[in-house]
């Protein structure tokens, strides 16, 4: 029995938008073709045709703007041969990932390319792209006399694409689809189509705008086989963190560790996540900056939790201890009223009556170790976790010594 990809008959695109005949007309093939939505990857990543992977019953990747090639490749080269790996763009996503499609079209990869040319970058308001027809909408490279759209059916077909093929919304048949799905190596099929909130309306309209037409390009170039990396998994070259501690903690407790970048917090957040282990916890550490990681605030988030860890942000951070001012400031909206707080004393000020415990963290253990002075330090004082499991986590650091002191500080 075939299956359907498509999960849902409601398709949140424009009313006439091409995008809803060309999805549909994907599922009928896959369905067609026989293969298990289980068996299917279909990789996207922006514009109104990527809206896809919320529709869809088969496993989904969804990545930045133009790199649904680049991230289609990567799981090719994953799977090895298993599976059908389909990546869906806009002509817009087309022309800024082109790199990648001709990368793909070179090392004849086995993935189905659709590309979805409806003029414009149609989510964004109908700018032109680099598939937009010379005369449409004031294109303002008709003005630069030579300058045409690219054709991507000829740039994949030279650039050694088993199949590429070009045909109009309505116009592409399930022998095409078949083809383009059914084909090993790289395979490309453009549908050009109607973006009716800004782009085209009609098909009429759509065959009169645009100046190039249907075409099927077949090379007998060879798949690549791509075998899946021979490399050891993490979990079989990471050794497993033994428990040797115990933990008093019942329930997950969410900590929220904030100071300035630079400054160790995110190496005391992975610490204490360690010493979590070593206690026999589940754990999570999340970490937050600016781009600029060398100024401004730096957030570690830990989850201690003696069950399974489903949801890695903390909604109701338990505790949080804050060494800077940048980090106070940073996460200052997230202090509730049952929020433990635990601060460098340099801090109180700005904190007026906001009841807290304090600690010279900064003056005892110098900027660079507050963090981690002040994680041993809750530690200690709240008897969650044995500070031990701290000194235990440092041993055979390549900085251990100055980490225990920083351990021991206050
Ligand atoms: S904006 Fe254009 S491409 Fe997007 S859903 Fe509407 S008609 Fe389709
Ligand atoms: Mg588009």
């Amino acid at each position: 029995m075939s299956l359907s990809i498509l999960a849902t008959k409601k398709l949140p695109f424009c009313p006439a938008c091409g995008h809803r005949v060309v999805t549909q007309n994907l599922s009928k093939a896959v369905a067609e073709l026989g293969l298990d939505p289980l068996d299917v990857v279909v990789v996207s990543d922006i514009g109104c045709c990527s809206l896809v992977d919320s529709l869809l019953s088969c496993h989904t990747v969804h990545g930045l703007h133009g790199r649904a090639v680049a991230l289609a490749m990567g799981v090719r080269y994953g799977l090895g041969t298993k599976n059908k790996v389909i990546a869906v763009q806009g002509d817009g996503g087309a022309t800024i990932g082109l790199q990648h499609l001709l990368e793909a079209a070179r090392r004849n990869v086995d993935i189905t390319l659709i590309v979805q040319n409806n003029l414009v970058y149609g989510m964004t308001g109908g700018q032109l792209s680099g598939l937009s027809p010379r005369g449409f909408k004031d294109n303002p490279a008709s003005v630069e006399e030579g300058v045409q759209p690219y054709d991507i059916c000829e740039l994949a077909h030279k650039a050694g694409a088993t199949f590429a093929a070009r045909a109009f919304v309505g116009g592409d048949t399930p022998e095409l689809w078949k083809e383009a799905l059914d084909t090993k190596g790289f395979c490309l099929i453009e549908i050009v189509e109607m973006c009716t909130a800004h782009g085209v309306k009609k098909l009429k309209e759509l065959k009169d705008t645009v100046e190039y037409g249907e075409t099927v390009l077949r090379n007998d170039k060879p798949s690549l086989v791509v075998e899946p990396r021979a490399t050891d998994s993490l979990f079989d070259v990471l050794e497993p963190v033994k428990p040797l501690f115990e933990a008093a903690i019942k329930e997950p407790v969410g900590v929220i560790l904030a100071g300035s970048a630079g400054e160790g917090v995110q190496s005391a957040g992975g610490l204490l996540a360690t010493a979590g282990m070593m206690a026999g916890l589940n754990t999570t550490r999340k970490g937050e900056y600016p781009i600029s990681v060398g100024s401004g605030f730096s957030v570690a988030e830990v989850i201690l939790s003696p069950q399974p860890i489903e949801y890695t942000r903390i909604e109701q951070p338990h505790t949080v201890i804050a060494v800077s001012e940048h980090g106070i400031n940073h996460v200052s909206a997230r202090i509730g009223d049952d929020t433990n707080l635990l601060v460098d004393d340099t801090l109180l000020e700005m904190l007026g009556s906001r009841s807290c415990e304090s600690a010279p963290f900064r003056k005892k253990a110098g900027a660079k170790s507050a963090a981690l002075a002040a994680v041993a330090h809750w530690m200690r004082s709240s008897g969650m976790l044995p500070v031990d499991a701290l000194i235990e986590s440092v041993r055979g650091h390549r900085y251990e010594e100055q980490l225990r002191k920083a351990i021991g500080s206050i």
